[in-house]
């Protein structure tokens, strides 16, 4: 009998997780897996704004693909896709090509700008372990090089971020623990420093608990962090960037902007020919996009809608490993051709949204925490997502344990 080809597209939260899932349910013989990633390496999204700021090391926040997969079932291949033909069953890499039976697209988000002018060319962007480096090394050089000039410009030390979702509001917190330690390390006062967040909603953290958003933008504001709420960002431009509240509009002057304001699909996604919004593919129950019964898409690239509300899921890592989790569940059914596919139903436990390392607001199980607790279960969530993936020993190696 032959035997059928799976091929796992990027290896994020949903990808990795259904390939070591894939691997304990089926055996050798059942089944060629292939997992293609750009890199080597895994890295914890949920993470980067750490590694952005400068508050966690980018080597902390990514693992070696090859310490989780089972290489005598799943083979890596290192490899950018190019695209997708689904009427072909085949799959353009860089590099390459790979056939299929059954695919699995994970390939995760991109920053989305809205069409905004000058933010592609001039916004930085938490996306991957690179872009987090350069974001750090970029506060860093504007600091080192405040004082070495000759005409000294204070605006070097301005860093707008653009967005007060869950991204920004935890970059923000990283960064109101990092300017102090950077202030000491390039000898700049403290005063010279502004962090302005821009957010074009009536409130940050828009539809999240207003009593718990509340103590997150006091606790911001006290650390130094300039709130700008029912503003937009209209314009990056070199030299910053211009913003409306209103018929009201404001030049910024900033060294750093960052753009936290939006998410969207893989432009694979779009390069396919899959009808999709924003590189999300409204996928059916079972995680199959429509037309193809062989093709699955899990994580950020895939949405659903929530019944209760008539609005899609969030794209969150928590949803993509449990789409993970249920895919790799209903391959090995494809593979035996035994039992029935099961459909996607997300038990979403909360949000955890950390503060710096010290402090975090959240609802879990339906309960409010805030402060050291909060900051506490965001840990646990961190591990959490460790060892679904990679057991004990991976959280040994990787885990955060310095609570407090
Ligand atoms: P990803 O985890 O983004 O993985 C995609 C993978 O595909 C990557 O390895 C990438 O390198 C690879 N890839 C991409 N394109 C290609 C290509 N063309 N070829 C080959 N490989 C490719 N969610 C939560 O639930 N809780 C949180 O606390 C949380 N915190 C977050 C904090 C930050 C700073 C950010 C930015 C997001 C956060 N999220 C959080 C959202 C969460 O990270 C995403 O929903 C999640 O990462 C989506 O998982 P994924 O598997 O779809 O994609
Ligand atoms: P988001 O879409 O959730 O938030 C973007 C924010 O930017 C919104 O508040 C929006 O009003 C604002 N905005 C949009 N355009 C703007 C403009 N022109 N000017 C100013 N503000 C503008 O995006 P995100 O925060 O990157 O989150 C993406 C996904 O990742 C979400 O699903 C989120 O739940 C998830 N996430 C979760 C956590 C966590 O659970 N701790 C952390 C980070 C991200």
């Amino acid at each position: 009998l032959k035997k059928p080809n799976v091929v796992i597209l990027g290896a994020g939260y949903g990808g990795l997780m259904t390939a070591v899932r894939l691997q304990k349910f089926v055996g050798v013989n059942e089944a060629n897996i292939t997992l293609v990633n750009k890199n080597n390496y895994h890295y914890e999204t949920t993470w980067l704004h750490e590694a952005s700021a400068g508050t966690l090391h980018h080597d902390r926040v990514r693992y070696p693909i090859a310490d989780v997969i089972d290489r005598s079932k799943v083979q890596f291949v290192q490899d950018t896709v190019v695209k997708v033909v689904p009427q072909e069953k085949r799959v353009i890499l860089q590099n390459g090509e790979l056939t299929y039976d059954y695919l699995v697209i994970a390939l995760g988000f991109e920053s989305e700008t809205f069409g905004i002018k000058g933010l592609k060319e001039y916004a930085f962007s938490i996306a991957n372990v690179n872009a987090a480096r350069q974001i750090r090394e970029h506060i860093e050089y504007q600091f080192a090089t405040y004082h070495t000039e000759e005409e000294k410009r204070d605006e070097r030390l301005t860093i707008v971020v653009g967005g007060a979702g869950f991204t920004g509001i935890e970059f923000l917190g990283e960064l109101a623990n990092r300017i102090p330690e950077l202030c000491r390390e390039y000898d700049v006062d403290p005063k010279k420093v502004r962090i302005i967040c821009v957010e074009a909603a009536p409130t940050a953290l828009p539809g999240f608990d207003p009593e718990l958003v509340e103590y997150a933008v006091s606790l911001l504001e006290r650390k130094g962090v300039e709130f700008k709420i029912g503003t937009a960002i209209k314009e990056c431009t070199p030299e910053g960037i211009v913003v409306a509240k209103g018929d009201e509009v404001e030049e910024i002057k900033a060294g750093t902007v960052v753009w936290a304001a939006g998410v969207r699909g893989s432009y694979v996604i779009d390069e396919s020919g899959f009808e999709a919004m924003r590189g999300r593919v409204k996928v059916d129950p079972f995680l199959r996009a429509p037309g193809y019964d062989n093709v699955f898409i899990v994580g950020d690239c895939s949405l659903m809608i929530n019944e209760e509300t008539n609005r899609p899921y969030p794209p969150t890592a928590q949803i993509a490993m449990q789409q993970g989790e249920l895919c790799a569940k209903n391959l090995a059914v494809l593979i035996r051709e035994q039992g029935e596919l099961q459909p996607f139903k997300p038990d979403i436990k909360g949000t955890v949204c950390s503060l710096g390392h010290d402090d975090a607001i959240g609802v879990v199980f339906g309960k409010k925490m805030w402060g050291a607790k909060a900051s506490f279960m965001k840990k646990m969530v961190d591990n959490r997502a460790l060892y679904l993936i990679g057991g004990p020993s991976l959280v040994m190696k990787k885990g955060k344990f310095k609570f407090f």
